[in-house]
């Protein structure tokens, strides 16, 4: 199995994309944390599964991540995945979004990032292999109207990607990101339907369609691919940016 013994952490991990990332890690093998501010949803999730646990983890919050990482390593061993997965979204154009809005897409999608790998790339620069997924979006390689602060930490977690994976490289870390387009989670759901319509592939995309690109960088497939960015789209952003 692709992740047999390895250890992984999941933000967002407890609904959602993020717990079908966690399911397919847990299937391939690894020790997975759950990360996640869902208390009661993430511990289900994790006593359903035979090697996960559950960890509290509000992204934002960087003295959590440093005591999340100390734990993870003291009860599953080192990190060789870390999957930020953790997101939100307030709808608003640039006119309507309230400042304390934008401020707080921008902490949880982007800064939420920053934090994990901050926190988790030393250990992996030291043991010398390790592979982080930022999760993104087709609106970090585009833009919608009515998603200012969206956009705007989706592009910044695209970037952030291609800096990190510089920094890293020849390290044995590999970091790249994947940009889904609608999918049905809660999250995707909260889109209006016409949209689901409007995609050229004619339907939403299912979280498990994205599980598959996120462990394909993941793991060792993926050993030659840092900086990237991987479209899960359907064909969404065909033309466009
Ligand atoms: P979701 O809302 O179902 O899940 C997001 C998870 O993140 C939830 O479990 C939530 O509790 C958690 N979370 C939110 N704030 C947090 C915080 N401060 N700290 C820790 N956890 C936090 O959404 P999803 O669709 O599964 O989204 C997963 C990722 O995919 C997000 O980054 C999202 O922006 C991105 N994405 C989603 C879509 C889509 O259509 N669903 C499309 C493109 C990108």
């Amino acid at each position: 199995m692709r992740f047999d013994g390895r250890v992984a952490i999941v933000t967002g991990g407890a609904r959602g994309m993020g717990a079908t990332h966690v399911r397919g890690l847990v299937a391939e093998g690894a020790r997975v944390a759950v990360c996640d501010i869902l208390d009661e949803v993430g511990e289900a999730l994790a006593d359903e599964l035979p090697h996960a646990r559950y960890h509290h983890l509000d992204v934002t919050d960087e003295a959590r991540w440093r005591s999340v990482v100390r734990a993870v390593e003291n009860t599953l061993g080192p990190v060789d995945v870390l999957v930020n997965n953790a997101g939100i979204m307030h709808f608003g154009g640039v006119e309507e979004q309230s400042p304390a809005h934008f401020r707080r897409i921008l902490d949880v999608n982007l800064v939420g990032a920053f934090l994990g790998m901050h926190t988790v790339l030393p250990g992996m620069r030291e043991r010398g292999h390790g592979a982080v997924v930022n999760v993104s979006s087709a609106a970090g390689m585009t833009g919608f109207a009515g998603g200012i602060g969206y956009v705007a930490s989706k592009w910044g977690v695209r970037g952030m990607t291609k800096a990190a994976a510089l920094d890293m490289a020849g390290s044995g870390v590999r970091i790249n990101s994947v940009h889904p387009g609608v999918i049905r989670t809660p999250m995707g759901e909260s889109a209006s339907p016409e949209l689901f319509a409007q995609q050229p592939v004619a339907r939403i995309g299912e979280p498990e369609e994205v599980t598959r690109m996120v462990l394909f960088l993941a793991g060792d497939d993926a050993s030659y691919t840092t900086g990237g960015e991987f479209l899960v789209d359907g064909g969404q952003t065909i033309g466009q940016g």
